[in-house]
């Protein structure tokens, strides 16, 4: 029996494609136990715990079609979602251009911080402009295009690159100063929006659809060529299919297309990734807190780089008692972290949390580690010329097509999904040609 379409990986890239070419005989074959990938989140009484991907992209993106398509609800994050805690001042309100006059600095940090500002600011306008994104400003670091910056400003922005998970030597310009673009691009962004239940009711709807079509603890160990089909080995079984979407993370992928796409490896085992350290708390204050109003908090110089409020949907009418909450750390801190045990880290994110909201003290349930090796991926130096080789039908046949969120210059879920999307039309329309040869 040959398959019409194998996907390799359950993250957003192939639940996408699956749920596209759902109507066709498709088989979507996970590594993990749960679909989802990095989108992961567990029911907890009242609220949710979200441990990876928490913000949605707005109405009319293709992530938000596919959760209203199965019953989801989405709503707004209205709380402030551009807060800069250093030292002991929390700045979660007011326009960002003001920080630099706002927080415990010197006159010459915050010239600096300013100067850094508007440059960067200046430089999303071109962002935007862009004719072609993986070539902007792809030649030199966002450390470089920062310039030199004083001790506690470099940290601020180097806080800031944590969140696509590099160093400011390790992002290329490109990148640092999309990142910058997608969280100051407001309602209509890509990360503007919570699902209601958690990220995971998302994947979890989209498996319930997909049935036996969509196989956990699969892992995949080859894709080789047998004329023009494709074989799938998973497991000692092998699986012939017509075409093949290959939506494992590019490190995975590389190895794996290899036999069949030998530059695309070549390019995937190129791509970026960081690290991704979070801690998903349960709360079980009875009385309000500092930081029911807000969203996100950036923390430079703390063991984390970003506090969040998960439980900010709920907090319309009365407050209702507990909370979630999620704290993340990006990059080379995040990776050397998360070897140490989940006691000691938790440890040491609840101490600096308790250190930035006293109110945290003695109202913590529980607090869950999860550790992301590969967190995000981000563009670095370089990483333009590598996409054509990623780009299309690949194979002698043309039947091997990647999705992932490594298209893009900084990982998102919609950047993933629309990957994934792409790879099913292409398939869709070479299984209709194949109908009409018959
Ligand atoms: C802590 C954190 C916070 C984030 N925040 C946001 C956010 O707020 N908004 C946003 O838009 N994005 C966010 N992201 C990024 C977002 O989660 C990702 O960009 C997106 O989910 C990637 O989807 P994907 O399908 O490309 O990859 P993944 O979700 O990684 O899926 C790839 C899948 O392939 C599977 N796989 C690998 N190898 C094999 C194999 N050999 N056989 C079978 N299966 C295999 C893996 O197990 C995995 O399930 C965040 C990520 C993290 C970790």
């Amino acid at each position: 029996m040959t398959r019409d379409v194998v996907i390799v990986g359950g993250g957003i890239a192939g639940l996408s494609a699956a749920w596209r070419l759902r109507h066709r005989d498709v088989l979507l074959l996970e590594a993990g136990d749960r679909l989802g990938g990095r989108m992961r989140s567990d029911p907890c009484g009242d609220y949710w715990l979200n441990y990876g991907a928490h913000l949605f992209p707005a109405p009319g993106t293709l992530v938000d079609r596919i959760t209203h398509e199965l019953g989801l609800e989405t709503v707004p994050v209205t709380g402030g979602m551009m807060g800069l805690a250093v030292d002991g001042t929390i700045l979660d309100g007011g326009r960002v251009e003001s920080y630099p006059f706002r927080l415990p600095l010197s006159v010459r940090e915050r010239v600096a911080f300013a100067k850094a500002g508007v440059k960067v600011q200046l430089a999303v306008r071109r962002y935007h402009a862009a004719p072609n994104r993986y070539e902007f400003e792809n030649d030199r670091t966002f450390a470089d295009f920062l310039g030199p910056l004083p001790p506690k400003v470099h940290e601020i922005f180097a806080c800031a690159a944590h969140r696509a998970t590099g160093e400011l030597d390790e992002l290329a310009a490109g990148a640092g100063i999309g990142l910058f673009a997608l969280v100051w691009a407001g309602k209509g962004s890509l990360i503007a929006r919570n699902l209601r239940g958690g990220t995971g009711m998302l994947p979890a709807a989209i498996g319930r659809e997909l049935g036996e079509r969509a196989r956990v603890d699969s892992r995949v160990d080859a894709v080789r060529e047998d004329g023009d089909v494709l074989v799938v080995s998973v497991g000692g079984e092998e699986i012939r299919a017509r075409q093949v979407i290959m939506a494992a993370n590019a490190p995975y992928a590389a190895p794996l297309v290899a036999a069949v796409a030998e530059q695309a490896a070549d390019a995937l085992s190129r791509l970026t990734y960081g690290a991704f350290l979070s801690v998903a708390i349960e709360t079980n204050e009875t009385t309000a807190m500092p930081y029911d109003g807000v969203y996100a908090v950036a923390t430079p110089g703390r063991v984390f780089d970003m506090f969040t409020n998960q439980a900010h949907a709920l907090r319309v009418g009365p407050r209702r008692p507990g909370g979630s909450l999620m704290l993340f750390a990006g990059a080379q801190r995040a990776a050397a972290l998360m070897r140490e045990s989940d006691a000691v880290i938790a440890e040491r994110f609840l101490a600096d949390l308790h250190a930035m909201y006293p109110q945290t003290r003695g109202a913590i349930a529980n607090a869950t580690v999860r550790r992301w090796e590969l967190g995000n991926v981000y563009a670095s130096p370089g990483r333009g010329a590598l996409q054509p080789a990623l780009e299309g039908a690949l194979g002698a046949h043309e039947n091997l097509h990647l999705a992932g969120d490594y298209f893009a210059e900084l990982g998102t879920m919609e950047a993933a999904a629309q990957t994934g999307l792409a790879a099913a039309e292409r398939v869709e329309s070479r299984i209709r040609e194949a109908i009409t040869h018959v």
